[in-house]
């Protein structure tokens, strides 16, 4: 048996709903992205929803819509993958990159503040794993904030889902994420300015040449995906829920460092994320099982930068192991997984953090 770290939930309705947009001919973006704008804003509490190619250039979009402009300062987590990184090399600014919380996936209001200078500009908030970050401290800084929602579609703070607190959100619906359209983002907010001018630059068709567009565009082969997946979320969700109870019932008895949950949020499980001392031993041993687990972050930002002085997220990097959860797990494949890592856990004991 070889379980992948991710693998994602196609189903029938899924496939029928892509082959009637292709089978109608009206193909690039129309209602279907549009009716999927409405419901996903509707679904995370924000006015407006602009769908994109990817999330990557939502975040692009989003930077532009606030008017960012070279030279200015963009706030950024060390513990995130290149996507918003390279969006604020496309928007002409410069990252500055923040430490994590001391043992935290997420940053926190305490970390972005010592970056924070006169031309910072905006902080892009990922909520990792599902889990949200404190957001609401972060917003209290009186800076723009961008949520990250790429991971963590559905998860809550307090009452109100993650999305919904900053000027600006992002999502992504890559293949591996919350709901998937193959490739596609959005960028959600209840900003009606910001939401007419990223309209406006999203797409450059029949315009004057007086501003830079893009085509950052959505299809309705897409959308259709999207919605149909969007149906699924809150049974997605609840599948991933049960699986982690699983996972930290079983994995509770070894000498490791489960997923926390904090009192006024609820985590998404998007990757059940343990700390292990013995990181690449126990990744291996598990691959020789078929258990493929992996590093959730492939590596930090500045250590692709060569840069030191981040010892929250390299404490992370060294520990952090994802474990397979995903909806499309079979009961037998989760057995599968909660069996192996427990006999390696239980064999390592010892030399468990
Ligand atoms: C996946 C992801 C992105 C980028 O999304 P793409 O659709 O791959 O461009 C950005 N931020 C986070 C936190 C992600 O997980």
């Amino acid at each position: 048996m070889i379980i992948p770290h991710s693998r994602p939930l196609i189903d029938d309705e899924d496939v029928k709903a892509v082959s009637d947009v292709v089978a109608s001919g009206k193909i690039s973006q129309s209602e279907k992205v549009r009716e999927f704008e409405a419901k996903l804003a509707s679904f995370v509490g924000t006015k407006y929803g602009a769908a994109t190619s990817s999330g990557t250039s939502a975040i692009h979009l989003a930077l532009t819509g606030l008017g960012v402009k070279a030279g200015d300062e963009i706030i950024i987590p060390s513990y995130v993958c290149a996507g918003p990184y390279m969006a604020i090399l496309h928007a002409g600014a410069v990252p500055k990159i923040a430490d994590l919380g001391v043992s935290e996936f997420n940053t926190n209001a305490a970390m972005i503040k010592r970056r924070v200078t006169f031309k910072t500009k905006a902080v892009i908030v990922p909520h990792m794993f599902g889990t949200p970050a404190e957001i609401e401290e972060i917003v209290d800084l009186g800076i723009p904030v961008i949520e990250d929602c790429a991971q963590s579609l559905g998860a809550q703070c307090r009452t109100r889902r993650v999305g919904s607190f900053g000027r600006l959100c992002i999502c992504s619906f890559f293949a591996t994420k919350m709901i998937t359209t193959g490739e596609g983002g959005m960028v959600l907010t209840n900003d009606n300015e910001i939401y007419d001018k990223i309209v406006d630059i999203r797409e450059y068709d029949k315009k004057p040449l007086n501003a830079v567009r893009f085509n950052y565009k959505m299809s309705d082969i897409s959308a259709a995906l999207g919605l149909s997946q969007l149906k699924k979320l809150l049974r997605f969700i609840e599948r991933r829920r049960e699986i982690a109870a699983i996972y930290d019932e079983r994995f509770s008895r070894h000498n490791v460092i489960l997923p926390r949950t904090h009192p006024s949020s609820t985590s998404v499980f998007y990757r059940y994320v343990i700390m292990v001392s013995k990181l690449k031993s126990t990744q291996r041993m598990a691959r020789k099982s078929g258990v493929i687990c992996e590093r959730p972050v492939w590596k930090p930002l500045h250590q692709l930068l060569h840069s030191t002085g981040f010892p929250n997220s390299d404490y992370i990097y060294d520990h952090a192991l994802s474990v397979p959860l995903y909806p499309s797990l079979k009961e037998e494949e989760v057995e599968h997984v909660a069996k192996t890592l427990s006999t390696i856990f239980k064999e390592t004991d010892a030399s468990m953090c």
